[in-house]
C-alpha cells in the first residue's frame, strides 16, 4: 500500500477507472480549526472514473478516522470518531478572460459535489483533510449537559464546585414563579 497515494486522471484516461486506498497522517495544524486537539491517521479508500462532462471525473469513497476535540464549553478534550461516505465530482477550473476572481456559479443543489482542479493529480491527502474539516462540529461538546468552565474562578464545573455560585438566577426564577402564580390567580378569578 503506498504511503500518500494521489489519483492521477491521466491513469484513468489510459487505464479506466482506478482504486485506491492508503492510510493518511494528517496534523492538527493541517486545518484552521482550534477545535480539533488531535487526529489519528485517517483510513481512506476511493474509487475514480472518468464523468459525463469532457474532463470531469467522479471520486466516490469513504474515509473514518478517531481523534480529539476540545469542548467548547470547558475546553477539555474528549475523544470522537467518525465514518462518512463522500462523492466528489473533479471538473476542469473554467478558464476566466481576466484575471479578476471570477465566481463559479452554483446552479442547482445537484452542483454542490463539484470541485474544480487545475492539476491533474488529487493526493488522497486533500480528500482526507476535507472529510476531518467536515466531521468536525462547529460547537463540539464533551457533553450535552456540560457545565462548562465558571466565569469567575475557571474552576471545570463538571469536576468541582467553587464557591463562586452566583444567586442571580435563583432570583430570577423566583421572579418568574411570582408572576405565573399571578396570572394563575387572575385566571381563576
Ligand atoms: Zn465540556
Ligand atoms: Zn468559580
Amino acid at each position: 500500500m503506498q504511503q500518500n497515494p494521489i489519483i492521477d486522471f491521466d491513469v484513468i484516461d489510459k487505464d479506466g477507472p482506478q482504486e485506491y486506498s492508503g492510510t493518511v497522517t494528517i496534523a492538527s495544524k493541517d486545518l484552521d480549526r482550534d477545535e480539533l486537539a488531535n487526529v489519528a491517521p485517517v483510513e481512506i479508500s476511493v474509487r475514480a472514473e472518468k464523468g459525463n462532462l469532457p474532463g470531469e471525473y467522479i471520486v466516490e469513497g469513504k474515509s473514518s478516522f478517531t481523534g480529539e476535540l476540545h469542548c467548547a464549553r470547558c475546553v477539555d478534550p474528549y475523544p470522537f470518531a467518525n465514518s462518512s461516505e463522500f462523492h466528489v465530482r473533479f471538473r476542469p477550473r473554467p478558464q476566466g478572460s481576466g484575471d479578476e476572481n471570477e465566481e463559479v456559479e452554483i446552479t442547482n443543489e445537484e452542483e454542490l459535489d463539484v470541485e474544480y482542479y487545475s492539476e491533474r493529480a488529487v493526493p488522497l491527502k486533500d480528500l482526507a483533510l476535507e472529510q476531518v474539516q467536515l466531521a468536525i462540529p462547529m460547537k463540539p461538546l464533551c457533553d450535552e449537559k456540560c457545565l462548562g468552565l465558571c466565569p469567575a474562578c475557571g474552576a471545570n464545573r463538571n469536576r468541582e464546585s467553587c464557591k463562586c455560585e452566583s444567586p442571580v438566577s435563583d432570583e430570577r426564577w423566583g421572579a418568574l414563579k411570582g408572576i405565573r402564580e399571578e396570572l394563575a390567580k387572575k385566571r381563576e378569578s
